[in-house]
């Protein structure tokens, strides 16, 4: 049991107590001097009758801490009820700590702060944090930083000239944290003096010594994750590298690593985003297990570090997710899935981020019974339901051309210059209006909204709702000569063959190339549907628009 005392004190102040902790407490009970304030924001003396002493809750303390060691992280913050002579007060409190592995937790700074003005007094509440050194662990050892750069689900490793007895064998770049300094600028600083690269910490590839990992008796590594912001590494400057590599996560045992940065270079990999093949079409492939959790409906999701599933995008999900097997299991769904520093799976629905945020890793999850779970470092072998698969790429790719007709169609709608075109020219309504998209086999189903804003915008919904079925035809023939003529439709991922690449859909329709925004799977070339037709019903909010193929 450890025990701090807050002093709380000026209204704009924080309070910051320097001092090392010896240990890792199981437990943390905090003690809050809470000082008040008058409402110019002097303090009150404490002979005034101004002490309060409040305690919170004990254990609360010891919740999730996230994002790299060395960071104060927030815990989820609580209520602290202080009580005076005068009045019960309740005040807002946010607690800091710092490190932690996966295992062994301990909070090693405490602190809090008011929120807001506390209603019924007189005053103003205010608490801070205390921090601890960072460049030197509670056993007194030096934090070495190494960064796990990631680009496009490749790690960056750099190989050293010196010194000689290193010379030629390759590390994740970094050095020494400074006193005083934070571990994440040392990091910055470091591969900005050794690759000439600017980076960002993005999180932390947590060791098993309390989040670090094993260097010598003197040093432990710190493994922060990264993404370039700008430059491109280069060992030019020849202060510690001669050469540069982008490994793919397969390519990650391929070179002769320093012998302390094996262990966290093969945990950095994978942490990589998942390698995706179904852009391209593919329905069967092999991946290597690298997470296997279970989901909160007692089934389990599978990660691999390669697979041609399409899951379904939690942020837009107008594709379903395939499904299929995986070494021979059925593969009963395939969601979108973030994993974080702590190793956590939140999947689908669950995702507290938005699409991509590069702290998290983004994943393709293979929802299988908890029976038929593999082990992590398993090879398996991937096969996608390629005949739904189908039915779904057909309806998309359908989908996709009745937007560019209806945008085409509708063209003679607009009063005046709309917000976006689409990339033949025409008025881009699909993208300014639609509210819903839903994929189907073989067909689509989209909803638009025909607001005050698409009115301001200058799109003449009335009119168009009046003519709709004219205008259908129109389409529809549009859809018939296009299908007719036949074009190669494909996925671009720009390089990207990760889940979270900026993917376009193309397809060189006569009257201009169409270029699309799109996470799904499409056919190969759009004279395979056979046949599109759409048919523009009204609704309450606007209209629908019922796409099928065939
Ligand atoms: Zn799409």
């Amino acid at each position: 049991m450890s025990e701090f005392d807050v002093e709380l004190r000026e209204a704009s102040g924080v309070v910051r107590r320097e001092g090392d902790m010896q240990g890792a407490p199981a437990d943390v009970d905090v003690r809050m001097v809470v000082h008040r304030l008058r409402d110019d924001g002097d303090l009150v003396d404490r002979a005034d009758g101004g002490r309060e002493v409040g305690e919170l809750e004990r254990g609360t303390d010891r919740g999730r801490v996230a994002g790299p060691p060395g960071q104060l992280a927030q815990l989820p913050s609580g209520l602290l009820d202080v009580e005076t002579e005068a009045h019960t007060t309740r005040i807002a409190r946010q607690v800091f700590a710092r490190s932690g592995s996966s295992g062994a937790r301990y909070v090693d700074a405490i602190g809090a702060r008011v929120e807001s003005r506390v209603e019924c007094a007189p005053g103003i509440w205010h608490a801070a944090a205390m921090t601890v050194p960072t460049h030197v662990t509670t056993d007194g050892r030096r934090v070495v930083v190494a960064a796990a750069v990631e680009r496009h689900g490749r790690l960056l490793s750099a190989r050293r000239t010196r010194p000689e007895s290193l010379a030629g064998r390759w590390e994740l770049p970094g050095g020494k944290v400074e006193p005083g300094e934070d571990p994440a600028a040392a990091l910055v600083r470091e591969l900005r003096e050794e690759l000439a690269v600017d980076v960002r910490v993005v999180g932390w590839v947590p060791g098993p010594l309390e989040g670090d990992w094993p260097l010598d008796d003197a040093c432990v590594l710190r493994v922060l994750r990264a993404r370039v912001e700008r430059g491109e590494p280069d060992p030019d400057p020849g202060v510690a590298h001669d050469e540069v590599r982008w490994l793919a996560p397969r390519e990650v045992g391929a070179v002769d690593w320093l012998e302390a940065d094996l262990a966290p270079a093969t945990a950095a990999a994978r942490r990589l985003d998942t390698w995706v093949d179904f852009p391209s079409g593919a329905v069967s492939g092999s991946g290597v297990v690298v997470a296997v959790r279970p989901l909160a409906d007692g089934r389990v999701g599978v990660v691999v570090d390669r697979t041609p599933f399409h899951p379904l995008d939690h942020g837009w999900p107008d594709q379903e997710g395939d499904t299929g097997l995986l070494e021979g299991r059925p593969v009963l769904d395939s969601l979108t899935g973030a994993l974080d520093d702590d190793g956590r799976l939140l999947v689908d629905a669950d995702v507290d981020v938005r699409r991509g945020d590069p702290g998290r890793t983004w994943v393709v999850v293979h929802v299988v019974a908890a029976t038929d779970a593999p082990s992590v470092g398993d090879p398996v072998a991937l096969s996608v339901d390629g005949v739904r698969r189908a039915s779904f790429s057909r309806g998309h790719s359908a989908c996709h051309l009745a937007a560019l007709a209806l945008n085409e169609a509708t063209a003679r709608f607009w009063t005046k210059e709309p917000p976006r075109r689409d990339s033949r020219g025409f008025p881009f309504l699909d993208q300014i209006a639609v509210a819903v998209s839903r994929i189907r086999p073989d067909a689509a189903y989209d909803a638009y909204r025909c607001g005050k804003s698409l009115r301001k915008a200058g799109f003449d919904a009335e009119s168009f709702l009046a003519a709709r079925e004219p205008v259908a035809d129109d389409a529809n023939e549009l859809l018939a000569s296009w299908v007719a003529r036949g074009a190669v439709s494909r996925v671009d991922t720009g390089g990207d063959p990760t889940l979270t690449a900026r993917r376009t859909w193309f397809c060189d329709l006569p009257g201009g190339p169409a270029a699309i925004p799109c996470g799904g799977t499409h056919v190969a070339d759009i004279a395979g549907l056979g046949a599109v037709r759409v048919a523009y019903v009204p609704s309450d909010e606007g209209f629908e628009v019922l796409t099928s193929v065939g």
